[in-house]
């Protein structure tokens, strides 16, 4: 693609996750911006497990979408299978998640990229950055001999820097298969000084779905009413496919442990730190010893594709070995290896060295996001370029104000959060559980929670806006409407409804808090509660139901943004605080911090301990104050 420009805002180099994200957001915000990557027909190219979103996951995507990003709208046009994960369970922990066609994932996302305005792409690899005189950013190199000027660069290059494959003892220099590595910006980036470190992840075998034998696995089919990921999406129209699901045993586990001086990760010729939640099968083999099988989801890549990517046992054992290992596996006797499993070596920068804006520190000017910075996983990485990118924007077009989010705000501030703080020492994924106000950030009200924020900041549409504010106006009147309808417990009970009969009128809102109690029951009694919209409904069911634990969480969110400059004092006793772990005691112990704030930024500290210790502090003071 010819590309006349020269001169730009904000140049994202990488078109993965992240810089689509990146590139997208920024041009959103005004900025003249090009995403320079190797190949356009590889943006938006999914390089692992072809799905999207899952528990933790499934919320970054929602807000993603409530800042008018790609990934919830582009996953809504290529999902071939939708299931809410954890639907028995509460609200709060409920995850979507949706396996992709993989071609019509990359397709929907160029589209997006093509369509939108302020917005060039340029198939080139960036070689170098090039400085101002007062050190700032000022321009890109490119491999085919090109300079872009600019005045902020966001770095998204994934497992490129100074890749290695890993494949039994085999190693070859990528960036992922078949793709050349990024060696030179990686040189950039030491020379600059910036600390780095190797990380490494893997991914299984692919298989040829023609040679699987599917009658001896389980069927998983998705949910009957697919839910989209986008909150401007009204209906998925793709059709729905089933996965299926078979197991390893002790025969596999046999030829693992037989092969292992062949394991790479236990030969040591991988240096890098692998993800501990997403372990090989190596590892897991390894790890759990005393389990006899290990789950593996046959997930489809495509409508139109036979391939198959066996969730759960991504490998780097060698080929031959490989494909012993399924030979012993139910339903995988006979299938035929269309790509071996592989590991992947890569450079990262430790994340601490960044803002809360994912600008670093010691460069003007100089964004990273996604892979880079230590995490794994396309929604880790689109949240992250959807930060960086509003942020470049707002510093190449010369704006005082940043855009950051907190933790109190969505799962995107926890991410940033937990990098900036604690740094990585493993690729770091999305869980609910790192999360501590888990009950307001709900994957259901990301718009609610963010949407606003992002209209204030220009990174939102006119449609998405227009119909954010009809919701929040419908929900508004809903609300009004809930609260105001009210009966004595006589007149309940007369129409059947049963309450404690104290005399006090219950209202439509106060009923809903009780299981037995839905909308459709009350709509008997009270027709007009028919007009409120579906999502609405919901929305005002999940308020009512969790009230009293929301309006706690409430009052420790407004805790959390008034007390990061509370004063610890200097002789607390810390095992005073029972619910602290010894290892968390021990730090604060040694460290003795002077804030919270400053108790938060301590390695290793966890946010349930932080909300003991502010409550602790809390309530220490409230009695001082009563005595
Ligand atoms: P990527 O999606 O990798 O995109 C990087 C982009 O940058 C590419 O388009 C590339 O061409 C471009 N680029 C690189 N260098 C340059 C340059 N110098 N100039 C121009 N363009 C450049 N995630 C999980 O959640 N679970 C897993 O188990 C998992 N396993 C994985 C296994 C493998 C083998 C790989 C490769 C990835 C795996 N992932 C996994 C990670 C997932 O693919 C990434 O987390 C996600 O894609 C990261 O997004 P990103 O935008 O940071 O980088």
């Amino acid at each position: 693609m010819n590309v006349k420009e020269r001169n730009f805002d904000v140049i994202v180099i990488g078109g993965g996750h992240a810089g689509c994200e990146a590139a997208a957001a920024a041009a959103r915000m005004g900025a003249q911006t090009l995403l320079l990557t190797h190949k356009v027909e590889t943006i938006g190219a999914m390089s692992c497990n072809p799905a999207i979103g899952g528990l933790g996951k499934g919320h970054i995507v929602r807000e993603i979408d409530a800042l008018d990003g790609l990934m919830g709208k582009v996953i809504d046009q290529a999902g071939i299978q939708f299931r809410m994960l954890n639907a028995s369970k509460g609200p709060a922990v409920r995850g979507p998640r949706a396996q992709a066609d993989r071609k019509l994932y990359r397709d929907a996302m160029q589209k997006e990229i093509f369509n939108t305005k302020n917005l060039s792409v340029y198939a080139a690899g960036a070689d170098d950055i090039g400085w101002n005189d007062a050190g700032a950013v000022s321009s890109v190199i490119a491999d085919d001999g090109s300079v872009f000027s600019c005045k902020a660069v966001i770095i998204t290059t994934g497992t490129f820097l100074r890749g290695i494959i890993h494949r039994g003892l085999t190693i070859e220099e990528a960036g992922r298969v078949g793709e050349k590595p990024s060696i030179k910006l990686a040189e950039t980036l030491y020379d600059l000084g910036l600390p780095m470190g190797r990380l490494k992840t893997g991914t299984p075998a692919r298989l040829d779905g023609k040679t699987i034998n599917w009658s001896v696995c389980s069927e998983q089919p998705g949910d009957e009413v697919p839910q989209p990921f986008s909150f401007l999406t009204d209906k998925v129209i793709v059709p729905q496919i089933s996965c299926h699901i078979t197991y390893t045993n002790e025969d596999t586990h046999k030829i693992i442990n037989d092969n292992l001086d062949k394991a790479p990760i236990y030969s040591g010729q991988i240096e890098g730190t692998g993800p501990r939640y997403c372990p090989s099968i190596e590892d897991k083999v390894v790890r759990f010893a005393d389990k006899s099988r290990h789950q593996i989801f046959l997930e489809p890549e495509g409508l139109d594709d036979d391939t198959v990517y066996p969730n759960g046992i991504s490998t780097s054992l060698p080929v031959d070995v490989q494909e012993q290992m399924l030979k012993t596996i139910p339903g995988l006797e006979n299938a035929k290896i269309l790509e071996p499993g592989y590991a992947i070596e890569y450079d990262y920068v430790d994340p601490r060295s960044l803002k809360q804006t994912l600008e670093l520190k010691s460069r003007e000017g100089l964004f990273l996001a996604g892979q880079i910075n230590g995490t794994t996983g396309y929604e880790e990485a689109g949240a992250q370029g959807l930060v960086a990118g509003v942020n470049a924007a707002l510093k190449a077009l010369g704006r005082d104000d940043i855009f950051t989010i907190d933790r109190s705000e969505g799962y995107i501030g926890v991410l940033i959060d937990d990098l900036i703080t604690y740094g990585v020492s493993e690729p770091y994924r999305m869980f609910t559980s790192r999360a501590e106000y888990r009950l307001i950030l709900r994957a259901d009200n990301a718009d609610l929670r963010l949407t606003q924020k992002g209209i204030d900041i220009g990174c939102v549409g006119q449609g998405r806006k227009d119909m954010f504010l009809k919701k929040q106006g419908q929900l508004d009147q809903a609300r009004d409407l809930v609260k105001n309808l009210k009966m004595t417990p006589n007149e309940l009970e007369n129409l059947g409804i049963k309450v404690n009969n104290d005399g006090v009128r219950r209202s439509v809102f106060d009923l809903l808090r009780y299981k037995d109690y839905d909308f459709p029951l009350l709509e008997k009694i009270w027709p007009d509660l028919k007009n409120i919209p579906l999502d609405i409904k919901e929305q005002i069911e999940i308020d009512a139901q969790y009230s009293g634990y929301i309006d706690r969480q409430m009052a420790d969110i407004k805790a959390y943004r008034r007390e990061d400059n509370l004063s610890i004092p200097r002789d607390m006793d810390y095992t005073k605080i029972g619910s602290l772990s010894n290892e968390v005691r021990t730090k604060l112990e040694t460290i003795k911090p002077e804030t919270l704030g400053a108790a938060s930024r301590i390695q290793g500290m966890t946010p349930a301990a932080l909300v003991s210790l502010l409550r602790y502090i809390k309530r220490e003071d409230n009695l001082k104050k009563s005595a």
